[in-house]
């Protein structure tokens, strides 16, 4: 974990060793794959925290209902995903508040506690405007680079491997648009990712672990 991240969340604490483990998504919503997504939770009863893009929020609002109609927890990852780093603070209030609003648009029974970075890239505007949204900033401590097409089975061993009470797994349901120099992070949808959820939730449970919602961290 780099040093200086003293307000991030990388990892919960287990104290009280209930081998928690917390299921995060990135980029979404998606049409194609966040429905996936959804219908496995669902069969496993798992809770699910997706930390959506505003502006898809606003254009798949079902989808945001539904992820709180089932219970899981929507996260902001900003209005459009730019990487922030260097961006000063007007601009990045702009894109978290932006994001907040999308997503109450979408769905105003949402209440919007966390906030993740595009890309990871954390800065300390990040972190002020986060802090006057209320929103805790949570990165991630297994993130098993589900987008790079690197076969299911990789996915599923890199996490089984590292995952340890208190983890945050991060996964991806969509992608974020291209970038301002056209280069998307991929193609494709995430049909590696469903699939690999659909081995990876049952063997968390066998393992004795308990996927969980975020805890609020105020
Ligand atoms: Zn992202």
């Amino acid at each position: 974990m780099h040093p200086d991240w003293g307000e991030v969340h990388s990892e919960c604490d287990d104290c009280i060793s209930r081998r928690s483990v917390y299921l995060t998504f990135d980029d979404g919503p998606n049409p194609l794959c966040t429905p996936q997504i959804l219908n496995l939770l669902a069969e496993y009863r798992v809770p699910a925290t997706f930390f959506v893009i505003g502006a898809y929020a606003l254009g798949q609002p079902e989808l945001i209902q539904r992820m709180i109609a089932e219970g899981h927890q929507v996260g902001n990852h900003t209005m459009t995903h730019p990487d922030l780093s260097g961006r000063g603070l007007d601009e990045v209030q702009r894109e978290i508040f932006d994001a907040n609003a999308a997503i109450m648009m979408a769905c105003p029974q949402a209440s919007v506690r966390h906030m993740r970075a595009p890309y990871g890239n954390w800065t300390e505007e990040i972190f002020a405007a986060s802090a006057i949204a209320d929103l805790a900033a949570i990165h991630w401590s297994v993130g098993p680079r589900d987008w790079s097409r690197s076969g299911v089975g990789t996915i599923v061993d890199a996490i089984l491997d590292s995952v340890k009470p208190g983890a945050i797994v991060r996964l991806h349901d969509g992608r974020p648009p291209p970038d301002q120099f056209g280069a998307g992070t991929d193609a494709g949808p995430r049909y590696e990712t469903v699939t690999a959820l659909s081995h990876l939730i049952p063997a968390l449970l066998e393992r004795g672990f308990q996927i969980r919602p975020l805890p609020q961290f105020d």
